[in-house]
């Protein structure tokens, strides 16, 4: 991400979210208070009345573009969907002429999802103040809504940052979930991070600052108070050989043994989807522990809260 990149506006508010990087604790609090105003079954809002939102993913996508159009629709918006909108590319159409082509129809916020570093900052770029641009995944590089949406359940579930041990598991040198939790969970003052996986596994020694390092699974858990797993990216490359998945499950699958090393309360978190048997049994994932579905459910008030956010800051500058 370029230094310059002018993701706030002069104000201090939010224009775009394309990144954690640069917003202090103050400003990911106050993403999480709102979040958790819309966070009951009743959470709703019109921040986003009159607006239209976009959501152009390049990636597949479950979780995160449902819990994007829902954020949306439940903040008054409309939505159009355009799954693979940007692969448009392959047939001549540069992204950005598809961004054109859709703020010529009043597209107000374009979702983005993509397998290509800097995709959501070059359209960032090209809007300019016109429309809002939040990411929804970036290669493997960062995913800012996910980050919120687990700082706000482990916030919820163990009622701080403090003085918890937090525990993220497996590919982490491909995951963009790890380095957005990360961001979010060092920002907001979580003082033992441990970031858990096979060497091969391991980022770059520069990546994770503060972060302690652990290439055992059952140390890595010891007394950790929150433990996040990862699926590992088969779809990205950088690994220099397959993984044996058996051997995998055998040195980093969270079983239920496994768990008892943590704290005898910790919370279970893993981002979607999940596959069961290999960096997690299903009797952990749908366990006493597992906060796996409250993570879903606070992503939709997250990107609300977002949503929100951005919309307002919008209102501010047109003023
Ligand atoms: N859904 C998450 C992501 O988009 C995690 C994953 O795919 O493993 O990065």
């Amino acid at each position: 991400m370029n230094a310059a990149f002018p993701q706030l506006d002069v104000g201090g508010r939010l224009r775009h979210l394309v990144t954690l990087d640069g917003l202090g604790r103050g400003a990911l609090e106050e993403l999480l208070e709102r979040a958790e105003s819309f966070a009951g079954p009743a959470g709703r809002g019109d921040a986003l009345k009159g607006l239209t939102v976009a959501n152009l993913f390049g990636e597949p996508s479950t979780r995160t573009r449902a819990s994007f159009e829902l954020a949306a629709l439940r903040q008054g918006a409309l939505v159009v969907n355009l799954d693979n909108a940007l692969s448009s590319r392959a047939k001549g159409e540069t992204l950005l002429d598809t961004v054109r082509t859709l703020q010529a129809m009043r597209v107000d916020f374009f979702v983005i999802r993509d397998a290509e570093p800097g995709v959501q900052e070059r359209v960032a770029r090209a809007v300019g103040d016109t429309a809002c641009v939040v990411s929804a995944g970036e290669a493997h590089l960062s995913h800012p809504t996910q980050g919120l949406l687990d700082a706000l359940t482990i916030r919820q579930c163990r009622g701080g940052f403090d003085r918890i041990s937090v525990a993220i598991v497996g590919d982490i040198a491909r995951s963009r979930v790890a380095r957005s939790a990360h961001r979010a969970l060092a920002t907001l003052g979580v003082p033992d991070i441990r970031i858990v996986a096979p060497r091969a596994m391991m980022p770059e020694a520069d990546a994770f600052a503060g972060a302690s390092r652990c290439e055992s699974l059952d140390e890595g858990l010891a007394g950790a108070d929150v433990v996040m797993m990862l699926r590992i990216q088969h779809e990205r490359a950088g690994l220099a050989e397959p993984v044996d998945l058996a051997a995998y499950r055998r040195d980093f699958g969270l079983t239920a043994a496994r768990l008892a090393h943590a704290a005898p309360n910790a919370i279970v978190m893993h981002p979607g989807p999940m596959n069961r048997g290999v960096e997690i049994d299903p009797e952990v994932a749908d366990g006493a522990q597992s906060v796996i579905l409250r993570q879903v459910a606070n992503g939709v008030a997250v990107r609300m809260a977002v949503l929100a956010e951005l919309a307002e800051a919008r209102r501010v500058r047109a003023a």
